[in-house]
Order: structure tokens, then C-alpha cells, then sequence
């Protein structure tokens, strides 16, 4: 799973999911394990950040779906 982002502390960009996905679960780093952020908020980042994507000029957004189509 992409996040977009990196652990602050040793940079890794992959993330642990709690086996039980509510809000309040916490995710940890998968690098060095520290615990990132509760599940809700890394959503909500995550679609926030969908949603900066989808406001890109329209050249870009379709070059991504091109991406995301022949992958
Ligand atoms: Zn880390």
C-alpha cells in the first residue's frame, strides 16, 4: 500500500495495518515499527491527498490514468 509520505524517523514509506481497520486503530511504521498515526487520520490524509491529485491540470490527470490503466 502506498502512503505518500515517510516515516519520520527512519523514512520508510511502508505502513503496518491493525489487523482490525477502525478509526481509532493505530498504524505503525513498518521500518522501525514506531506507531505513526490512528487509522482514521491516515485515511482522511490519504484522501485528502487523492483529492489534491484530482485537482491537478487535466494533461496530468490523464496522463496518471493512462499510468494507472496499463499497469
Ligand atoms: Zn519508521
Amino acid at each position: 500500500m502506498r502512503s505518500g509520505f515517510g516515516c519520520e524517523s527512519c523514512g520508510s514509506p511502508g505502513v503496518r495495518l491493525p489487523a482490525d481497520l477502525t478509526d481509532d486503530a493505530m498504524i505503525s511504521c513498518d521500518g522501525c515499527g514506531c506507531t505513526l498515526m490512528a487509522w482514521g487520520a491516515f485515511k482522511r490524509r490519504v484522501e485528502a491527498q487523492e483529492a489534491a491529485e484530482r485537482r491537478e491540470p487535466s494533461e496530468r490527470h490523464a496522463a496518471a490514468a493512462q499510468q494507472r490503466a496499463t499497469r
